[in-house]
């Protein structure tokens, strides 16, 4: 099997021309957790790169790592997110609120994860659902919970398969998946042939611009290829003839975008918010990221004095948070296990294993409960979700100060 697949051209707009705009050095996938028993094995590393087209402007990590390689033992599930399951909640409200007076309402969810989003409408009766998520160890969480799933990538070739079974539905989305697709062009084909003439595409993805701006380069990592712009997506859509009709700029993940598409009718809208956005983004070009390079490097090298000063002084830090932004930023700063010593995370499939590269334990909550008395700092990894981190430890121990990575480190 191979590991990589390699591409000259941007995925969206083929144009051979792209520029390197970023390269964090070679890592380790950030989704895979090492077992006890393989500590000694090689781990798989490849180089993270970030490119940027200037045509369409997307952002992207061109080569992609074979997604039988990359899922096969996916690990992120969403729900022990307290921050995630409140977002998808309230999403799920503004679902059931729009189709409140109809009946017999169908929702296709692809990437649809745990079943974060659907569990949600168990007691809904006017809406069915249907849940689309390739990874086999997420999608029998899902299916747990009582969730009709299909365990397949959202493609072209399976929305024949879905439309000869179900027919066409009412309403399509696709939370945090628009990111990790290579042939994002058929996800949005699968889309077209599965949507009703006046229904709607929902996805939430994050967006490029809020990244930079928070100095979020802990999201870059070979599981997320694509870093979209609004001009991007008006791209990608355009050639399938959607049109965007509305954006939301959403809280999760550090800044992300709900945007809603339509399929064109005979007068294309016009759309305030989305021209505005576009006109935000002319300022694109190389000097502007080679600014955002020279942030990155600034926090890194002030993330270490941090973390040199506080064990000069014998103190105990630990970490929080053991996602997939934490390989990045982990691996990138070099923080060893010489600067904290464990890391806790809520997650059953993450305790017990080891960061990828650095190799440093991951524990649970009650681990935190036993040993909460000699520790004086937490490192908030996941720092997207501080609020509810830090109400946990405080919980535990009220004397712990934290640190918080981004978008400069510091601590409170
Ligand atoms: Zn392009």
């Amino acid at each position: 099997m191979k590991l990589i697949k390699f591409r000259s051209d941007c995925r969206v707009c083929n144009n051979k021309h792209i520029n390197t705009i970023l390269n964090l050095g070679v890592m380790p996938l950030a989704g895979n957790f090492v077992k006890k028993t393989d500590l000694n094995k090689k781990e798989i590393k490849v180089p993270l790169k970030l490119h940027y087209c200037k045509k369409c402007k997307l952002v992207q990590v061109k080569d992609s790592i074979n997604p039988e390689i990359l899922f096969s033992a996916y690990n992120y599930s969403s729900s022990p997110i307290p921050a995630l399951n409140k977002h998808f909640i309230s999403y799920a409200k503004d679902i059931k609120k729009k189709f409140k007076n109809k009946k017999n309402v169908k929702l296709l969810e692809f990437g649809c994860n745990d079943g974060i989003l659907l569990k949600q409408f168990k007691t809904t009766k006017n809406i069915f659902c249907l849940g689309v998520e390739p990874s086999k160890n997420i999608s029998k969480l899902a299916r747990k919970k009582g969730i009709k799933i299909i365990n397949e990538y959202f493609n072209k070739k399976n929305a024949i398969k879905i439309l000869n079974k179900y027919d066409k539905f009412d309403l399509i989305t696709g939370s945090n998946v628009f990111a990790h697709i290579d042939d994002i062009h058929s996800v949005v084909e699968a889309s077209k042939i599965l949507l009703k003439e006046k229904g709607n595409l929902i996805i939430e993805v994050h967006y490029l611009l809020d990244l930079i701006k928070l100095n979020q380069y802990d999201f870059f990592y070979h599981e997320h290829l694509n870093y979209y712009t609004i001009y991007s997506l008006k791209y990608l859509f355009n050639l399938y003839g959607f049109e965007i009709i509305k954006i939301e700029n959403i809280k999760v993940h550090g800044g992300s975008i709900r945007v809603t598409l339509q399929k064109k009718g005979k007068k294309p809208i016009k759309y305030l918010k989305l021209l505005k956005m576009i006109k935000n983004e002319k300022n694109l070009n190389l000097n502007y990221f080679k600014k955002f390079e020279k942030k990155i490097n600034k926090q890194k090298s002030d993330i270490i004095k941090i973390l040199d000063e506080l064990i000069l002084r014998n103190k105990k830090i630990i970490g929080f948070g053991a996602s997939g932004r934490g390989t990045t930023f982990l691996n990138f700063c070099k923080i060893k296990k010489k600067y904290i010593n464990y890391i806790i995370d809520g997650s059953p499939l993450r305790a017990g294993k080891f960061m990828p590269g650095l190799k440093i334990p991951i524990k649970n909550l009650d681990y935190l409960k036993k040993n909460a008395d000699n520790i004086d700092y937490v490192l908030i990894i996941a720092w997207n979700y501080k609020k509810s981190i830090i109400e946990q430890v405080k919980k535990i121990n009220k004397k712990i100060k934290f640190i918080i990575p981004f978008p400069r480190p510091k601590i409170i």
